[in-house]
């Protein structure tokens, strides 16, 4: 198995060909580690190796993680990207930088209140569900537009732009349509003057990274290209939190 700092390699020279065949510019590519069900070790390794972006899945294990790495807190950007109940927003305003994973105004309503005066404004991504899955959450292509306007209205947070998770082996053409849906999004925040730049498309995983950059992604989220398999059960650490 390869080291992290191997991975990151790996996984920034993947990053690098892609923008190459799609003809566009490797700074225009963030790549943001998905940490989640992985250790504290892993991400300062991973860290001291030059990733300065994460995301975590989980509010607990998230809040956990950020105050295990307070002595390089300003050197990290933390961003979340999964599910999220109300009646744990307090935390991911008071810990987090982004949040990828808005996917009703309710939530950001209570970011906004919730987001500490001390801090930045709080990044957020309204996240749309491009499949149409049931089970996956976000709102529909059709209502993000209008979500997009009420989101800018919020103190305390900045809307910069949009996340989706693609279905497995979804189409280049699904995405270049949500790439479309975005840059009419930016052109309507354009028009009414929107003071925040509305710069991100979120999409890409370690298995869609090369499509996903074809198809215009700003910010890919790569975990296990770059920390391996993850070993603990997902999707049920929060549920007894
Ligand atoms: C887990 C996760 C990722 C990373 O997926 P990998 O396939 O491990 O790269 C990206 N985005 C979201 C929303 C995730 O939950």
């Amino acid at each position: 198995m390869n080291s992290i700092s191997e991975n990151l390699l790996l996984v920034n020279n993947r990053i690098q060909l892609a923008c190459k065949h799609a003809n566009r510019d490797k700074k225009d590519v963030g790549l943001v580690a998905v940490s989640k069900k992985h250790s504290v070790e892993q991400v300062r390794a991973a860290f001291e190796a030059g990733q300065f972006s994460f995301a975590e899945n989980y509010v607990q294990e998230g809040v956990n993680k950020i105050g295990s790495l307070q002595d390089i807190r300003n050197q990290i950007t933390w961003h979340f990207i999964g599910p999220i109940q109300s009646n744990k927003t307090r935390f991911i305003a008071e810990s987090f930088d982004w949040v990828q994973s808005i996917d009703r105004l309710k939530i950001a309503e209570r970011l906004s209140e919730q987001r500490p005066s001390d801090l930045a404004d709080l990044n957020i991504c309204l996240q749309v569900n491009i499949s149409g899955e049931s089970s996956k959450s976000g709102v529909s292509p059709r209502e993000a537009l209008l979500t997009c306007l009420e989101l800018t209205e919020l103190p305390n947070l900045s809307l910069r732009g949009l996340m989706a998770i693609p279905e497995p082996g979804a189409s280049l053409q699904s995405m270049k349509e949500f790439q479309q849906l975005f840059i009419e999004i930016q052109k309507h925040l354009k028009k009414y003057q929107f003071k925040n730049q509305f710069d991100t498309l979120s999409i890409g995983m370690s298995d869609d990274l090369e499509q996903s950059i074809q198809a215009g992604s700003t910010m890919v989220r790569i975990g296990t290209a770059i920390f391996g398999t993850r070993n603990i059960e997902e999707d049920k650490e929060d549920l007894n939190t």
